[in-house]
């Protein structure tokens, strides 16, 4: 029995590939020096996972921005715009990936992979796309690792996910380019045969629902694939979820080697091993690829049993569910967690050592003192007193019905809402922060490091404060934010002040290129011991007569970006954390904040893979944000925000939450968004962005106005609001100044056409 991983980290355990590359991108180092750099750490990746006693080097998985693009140059699919521009194939690589300020292209489009928070480069096809072999990286990155002593393990995108995943440009067929795909995958794969024992192709599009005509093509591929792979294994990977009805294609598919994620897709192990093919070996993705929990050793040797009951063991591999990529790198980099909780965590590193102690006490092997050891700390975990908080599991059981609903609906709410607040027509606002200068983030870090005391921290922030509200009123905006000067993030601040979470120093993932990000872990019962914004909202609302908008992020959100504790359903402790931030909306209430704006960034993203499990997420998702904002008066206004305007399938859903007010981004895509809403109409208040925040261009009123005018083709003018499309943190003051007067302007300016 062998050990593989499906892939591991590439930044590095202090992030050495973001610091390579954003040094390389603003100039300071060479193209030379930074390709030595990068090569030396994709090298010292193999090391690492081979020190853990891994039996094969997976190569191909580390990248300097992300795979799908990889694959992309690698295939020779440049879109138009950067073709005959570079020529060089690294600039024209960072620049599909980033865009060319200077000549004046924009980036290939980003999106997640998956339901995990990585995000690849889209491909994009078009009737000229064509598909040929444009360099030998991945051979060459297999003979390297030979010559070092490893045994490599080469991986691709299978040609299936690689062009489900991709868009059709001007109404193309992408579907007519797969036997040039499939002609190129050949070439790739009998390259490689010869030089290796196992080749690695993922395909995870296999665990969302396909068409039946998909599954034969998926089969007829394979058996194209396969036919140049003869002398080598041939391992076709799925992982997030169960194959569902997928699996007999995937049973039956021509390969050697057929990968399951038994963590995400553990229901499918009973299945799979009653009908599993004599002539295949299994892949068991036993060791979690996207959590941060420790295996349980003595239920993974159990699973271990009950398959090699039925298959021999040389017919299986031990290996990660998915890619250690969605995991940190290393927990012995973590020197300030409680250690109680350090105890129930491993990183990549660590999952690695986990599968070699599951390999080698398969082998007979004695490794009683680990597994006695692992078993405690499970145990331990399961009986702690940290993990378990009697007072939120009995609140809990003990939500009704009623907590789910504001008192009256919106029809009469909103007549309450507007003698209220008696706000203009196409009221103006924004989505919650402000430009976050140097000097707000040192004094954060000041505070944290203790240089600063608490007095004066506070003082600090509220001078901000008392600027964002000048600033405001300067504008002539009508509804005001306290502009968020006291957050590092949108979860982690909230994180930090409730109980059941707790803070790595480095458990950096990679969201996209050089980006990572750190996402809090929930190890217990959630709680809100305090108040977590109230001092800083009513600070600023004592400074305006104008309503001030307070600023949370919904339960949904601080869950998809959270390290999730594995002993409760999501569903569960969405719950809890619903009613922690329902507990500050009160709060908030009570201290006359009348505006409340719930961010549920995340809401789309949390959506499961396969349609039949998506009506479920669904219903509980609303639920949590409705048991979050439902218990104001009438005259409380709910605002939310979602920080994209596609809305699909999922507008009846969206209408359900029943906030009284939301915002979309919408301005890029100049208002076409409001689609989704043109079948069932948003009934409440709605607000789509007119002024794009991810450019530091200053939007023109009229560019505004014409948008505004489009807006309200769909929308009622009294339910139309005028906002950017997200909050302004990103920023700098100059161009948000600017752009907010042009946004003030334009709306003052529409106010007049439909008075007329
Ligand atoms: N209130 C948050 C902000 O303005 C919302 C951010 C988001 O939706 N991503 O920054
Ligand atoms: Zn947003």
């Amino acid at each position: 029995m062998l050990t593989h991983v499906l892939g591991f980290p590439r930044i590095g355990a202090n992030r050495e590939l973001k610091r390579a590359l954003e040094s390389f991108w603003s100039g300071k180092t060479k193209a030379q020096t930074f390709n030595n750099r990068v090569h030396e750490i994709k090298i010292s990746n193999w090391k690492q996972v081979k020190s853990t006693g891994i039996d094969y080097t997976t190569v191909g998985d580390f990248s300097l921005y992300d795979q799908m693009l990889d694959h992309t140059q690698l295939f020779g699919a440049i879109p138009p715009r950067f073709q005959h521009k570079y020529e060089d194939p690294q600039e024209l690589y960072f620049a599909m990936a980033r865009g060319d300020a200077e000549k004046g292209i924009s980036a290939m489009e980003m999106t997640k992979w998956f339901d995990t928070n990585y995000h690849y480069i889209v491909p994009e096809f078009d009737a000229n796309t064509h598909f040929s072999k444009t360099n030998s990286k991945l051979l060459e990155d297999v003979r390297e690792a030979k010559k070092l002593g490893l045994n490599p393990k080469p991986v691709l995108i299978g040609p299936i996910t690689y062009l489900s995943l991709g868009k059709e440009i001007g109404g193309f067929n992408k579907w007519l380019l797969l036997p040039q795909l499939v002609e190129l995958y050949k070439e790739l794969v009998s390259e490689l045969a010869a030089e290796c024992e196992v080749i690695q192709i993922d395909e995870p599009i296999l665990v969302t629902d396909i068409s039946e005509e998909l599954r034969l093509t998926v089969s007829e591929t394979y058996k194209q694939i396969k036919s140049v792979c003869k002398e080598c294994k041939l391992l076709v990977a799925t992982y997030f979820e169960s194959l569902g009805d997928n699996l007999n294609t995937f049973l039956n598919l021509n390969a050697d080697i057929l990968h399951f994620d038994l963590i995400e897709g553990k229901g499918q192990l009973t299945n799979i091993i009653d009908s599993f093919p004599a002539d295949k070996s299994i892949s068991l993705g036993l060791v979690d690829g996207r959590n941060i929990w420790k295996t349980d050793l003595t239920e993974a040797l159990e699973t271990l049993t009950t398959v090699t009951e039925k298959i021999d063991l040389e017919r299986v591999y031990l290996s990660s569910s998915c890619s250690l990529l969605h995991s940190p790198v290393d927990l012995r980099n973590e020197t300030k967690l409680p250690s109680e909780i350090v105890n129930w965590l491993s990183f990549a590193v660590q999952k690695c050592q986990e599968l070699t102690v599951l390999k080698n006490a398969v082998k007979g092997e004695d490794v009683e003192q680990i597994r006695l050891k692992n078993s405690k700390a499970i145990a331990e975990r399961k009986a702690s007193k940290l993990v378990h908080d009697e007072t939120v599991q009995k609140r809990c059981r003990e939500v009704s019905a009623e907590m789910y609903e504001r008192t009256n609906s919106f029809s009469s709410r909103k007549l309450i809402q507007q003698s209220y607040f008696n706000l203009p027509e196409l009221p103006t606002t924004t989505i919650g922060s402000f430009p976050q200068t140097p000097k707000i983030r040192k004094t954060r870090r000041d505070f944290k490091a203790g240089i600063l005391s608490n007095s004066d921290y506070e003082l600090k922030i509220k001078n901000v404060i008392k600027d964002n509200i000048k600033i405001q009123h300067q504008i002539g905006l009508d509804v005001l934010v306290h502009g968020e000067p006291e957050r590092n993030d949108m979860v982690e601040y909230f994180g930090e002040m409730l109980k059941g979470f707790c803070f790595t120093e480095n458990g950096w993932v990679q969201s996209y290129g050089s980006r990572c990000v750190k996402p809090p872990i929930i190890y217990g019962d959630v709680s809100r011991p305090e108040p977590m914004t109230v001092k800083w909202t009513e600070y600023a609302a004592s400074l305006s007569h104008k309503p001030v908008k307070g600023m949370l992020t919904g339960p949904v959100t601080i869950l998809c970006w959270s390290f999730v504790r594995n002993d409760l359903p999501r569903s569960e402790v969405c719950k809890q954390l619903a009613l922690a931030v329902r507990d500050e909306v009160q709060d908030l209430e009570n201290a006359e904040i009348k505006m409340i704006q719930i961010d549920e960034a995340a809401f789309r993203e949390g959506m499961p893979l396969k349609e039949a499990d998506k009506n479920d997420y669904l219903q509980w998702a609303v639920d949590s944000f409705k048991l979050t904002s439902s218990s104001v008066k009438d005259d409380t206004q709910i605002h939310t925000h979602m920080c994209y305007s596609d809305f699909n399938s999922i507008s009846e859903w969206i209408a359900k939450m029943d906030a009284d007010v939301i915002s979309i981004e919408a301005s890029r895509s100049g208002m076409k968004l409001l689609d989704s809403f043109k079948e069932f109409p948003y009934p409440n208040e709605i607000g789509p962005g007119i002024y794009d925040i991810h450019s530091p261009r200053i939007p023109s009123v009229e560019e505004m106005v014409n948008l505004l005018k489009k807006g309200l083709e769909v929308i009622p003018q009294s339910e139309l609001w005028v906002n950017p499309d997200c909050g302004l943190k990103t920023r700098k003051w100059e161009e948000t100044k600017a752009s907010l007067q042009n946004m003030v302007k334009s709306a003052k300016i529409v106010r007049k056409i439909i008075t007329h």
